[in-house]
């Protein structure tokens, strides 16, 4: 997962007009989905913003395949303890709206590979007395899912180098029960998307020792250096924020840092 700043999105000329009449006619008792060219217009700017990649699992998506999902469920919210009729009041507005692959935003069962999830309506909060039911402010509202458009949500999934099976990267109560619940609603353990993401983990660490050993012999022998660089480029392809599944791809190489190759952090932090 990486971050998604929204107040970079590129809004369509005359959007907030349009925006505001569709909410109110919500107000007086429409159904947002009758209004739903607002959101989907949208689409083209959501996907500059992640270089076409679905801000929940980062799997590359094209035109077709994505939806504008409401981080908030507009119609119905399935986590609520009491009937909840979704938080209309937001559903024209940006904040409240991720680009999301088919996958992670529509509910789906893998019966092969026996793995359920997409988003769909749900909505857990960590504490649920704080569930707000009508049009007022959310701040008190604590998301249970991780949120690609808050910045410290996102170093808190990671994946098994292994497998490429998605899991929590903090050992924390909260942080990990997080990850664990955004790994099941995402759908991020689908067996497909483990696989590609596996494929890719696989030459990361291939390169990782590749650069490790280079680095060694380049600091007695000057010819090496340039062997180095060019391994250490392909490492940070990898992990820069328009290719897939970047967010894993930096915690794998997080985990390999040490001392004796300081240039890890450097590419972290590139
Ligand atoms: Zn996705």
């Amino acid at each position: 997962m990486r971050y998604i700043n929204l107040d970079k999105l590129r809004m369509p000329d005359g959007w907030n007009s349009r925006s505001d009449a569709a909410a109110i006619a919500v107000a007086a008792g429409s159904s947002p989905d009758d209004y739903s060219s607002v959101w989907r217009e949208l689409k083209p700017s959501m996907a500059v913003l992640s270089d076409s990649k679905c801000w929940y699992c980062e799997s590359s998506i094209d035109r077709d395949d994505n939806a504008v999902d409401h981080f908030r469920p507009k119609n119905r919210v399935f986590d609520a303890i009491n009937p909840h009729q979704g938080y209309r009041w937001l559903a024209f507005s940006k904040s409240n709206f991720r680009l999301a692959c088919t996958f992670c935003n529509s509910r789906r069962i893998d019966i092969a590979f026996g793995t359920a999830g997409g988003k769909a309506d749900r909505f857990p909060l960590l504490d649920e007395s704080k569930r707000v039911y009508a049009n007022g402010p959310i701040e008190g509202e604590k998301p249970e899912l991780l949120d690609p458009c808050q910045i410290e949500d996102c170093e808190l999934l990671g994946c098994q180098q292994e497998n490429g099976r998605p899991c929590a990267a903090s050992e924390a109560t909260i942080e990990k029960r997080r990850a664990i619940t955004s790994i099941e609603i995402y759908h991020l353990d689908r067996d497909p998307t483990c696989k590609r993401r596996h494929s890719i983990a696989v030459g990361l660490i291939s390169d990782i020792l590749d650069a490790k050993r280079l680095f060694e012999l380049s600091q007695s022998d000057d010819d090496k250096k340039q062997d180095f660089v060019k391994v250490a480029k392909r490492i940070q392809c990898l992990i820069d924020r328009d290719a897939i599944y970047s967010g894993e791809m930096k915690y794998l190489l997080r985990g390999q840092r040490s001392e004796r190759h300081p240039w890890m952090q450097k590419l972290l932090e590139a």
